[in-house]
C-alpha cells in the first residue's frame, strides 16, 4: 500500500493512503507523481477550508472575549424568536453592563480592563446553562438568550449571575459589580423592541444604585420597570 504525505508549507497536514486489493500489484512512477499531485491538491482544499473557517469565526466572535459578536446574537436572537412566535414557546433576553468600568479603565489601565472584560466572559460562559447564547453586545455590554425561559426563569438567573460576580474575586482589581435588565419575549414582538425593553430596564437598574436586576415592562408607554 501507498502513504503519500500532505504538506503545506513543508508542514504534514495529514496523510493520503491508497491500497490495491490485489496485493501483487506494484505502483508505476508515473502513478504515484499523479498521486502525489493529488495529495497536494487535496493539501490546498484543506488550507482554503481551514481560511473559511477561520474568516467565519471572525465574522460572528469577538476578537477579545472569544464570545458572538452583536451581528451573529441577533441573527440568532431573529432565529429564537421566529421558533417561539411558531410553537408558542418562552424566550428571554439578559442585558448586562459593567458598572463604573470607566473608573477601573482610569484607575488601573485600558489592559486590565480587558481582562476583567475576559474574566467577566468566562464567568457568563460557565454560568449559563448550554441552550443559553451569551454575547458581547459592545464596550462593557453583554446580552444573554435564554430560549424556554419565561420571566421569572430569566430573573432567577440573571440575578444568580451579579451574585456570583459580586462574589468573585477579580485579581487585578478586586471586586466588580454588574447590573442588569432582563425582558421576556411578547408575542409577535420585534427584536428591537425585546432589547430596548431590557435596555430600559437595565437603565432602571443603573438609576437604583447599580449591582441589580431590574425586569422590563410588558411594553405600554410610561410603565416603569420592576426592581429585584
Ligand atoms: P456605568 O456604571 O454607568 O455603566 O458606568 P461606566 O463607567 O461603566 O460607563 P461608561 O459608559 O461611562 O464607560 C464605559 C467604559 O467602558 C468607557 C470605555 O472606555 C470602556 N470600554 C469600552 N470597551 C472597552 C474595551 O474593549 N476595553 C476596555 N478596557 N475598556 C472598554
Ligand atoms: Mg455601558
Ligand atoms: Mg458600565
Amino acid at each position: 500500500f501507498l502513504a503519500l504525505p500532505i504538506l503545506r508549507e513543508g508542514n504534514l497536514m495529514g496523510i493520503l493512503m491508497l491500497s490495491f486489493s490485489d496485493r501483487q500489484q506494484h505502483w508505476p512512477q508515473t502513478d504515484l507523481k499523479l498521486l502525489q499531485v493529488a495529495a497536494d491538491l487535496i493539501g490546498g482544499a484543506l488550507v482554503r477550508q481551514c481560511l473559511a473557517n477561520e474568516l467565519e469565526r471572525q465574522a460572528s466572535h469577538d476578537g477579545l472575549t472569544g464570545l458572538y459578536n452583536r451581528r451573529k446574537f441577533e441573527n440568532l436572537l431573529l432565529h429564537e424568536l421566529g421558533r417561539a412566535d411558531r410553537y408558542h414557546r418562552p424566550a428571554a433576553v439578559i442585558l448586562l453592563d459593567v458598572d463604573h468600568f470607566k473608573a477601573v479603565n482610569d484607575r488601573h489601565g485600558h489592559d486590565v480592563g480587558d481582562e476583567v472584560l475576559c474574566q467577566l466572559s468566562a464567568i457568563l460562559h460557565e454560568q449559563i446553562r448550554d441552550s443559553d447564547v451569551a454575547a458581547r453586545w459592545g464596550g462593557e455590554e453583554f446580552i444573554i438568550l435564554l430560549p424556554e425561559t419565561d420571566l421569572d426563569g430569566a430573573l432567577h438567573l440573571a440575578d444568580s449571575l451579579r451574585q456570583h460576580i459580586a462574589d468573585t474575586p477579580f485579581p487585578a482589581i478586586g471586586q466588580v459589580t454588574v447590573s442588569l435588565g432582563v425582558s421576556a419575549y411578547q408575542r409577535d414582538e420585534t427584536l428591537d423592541s425585546l432589547i430596548k425593553r431590557a435596555d430600559d430596564a437595565l437603565y432602571q437598574a443603573k438609576a437604583a444604585g447599580r449591582n441589580r436586576v431590574h425586569l422590563a415592562a410588558s411594553g405600554g408607554e410610561g410603565e416603569l420597570s420592576a426592581e429585584c
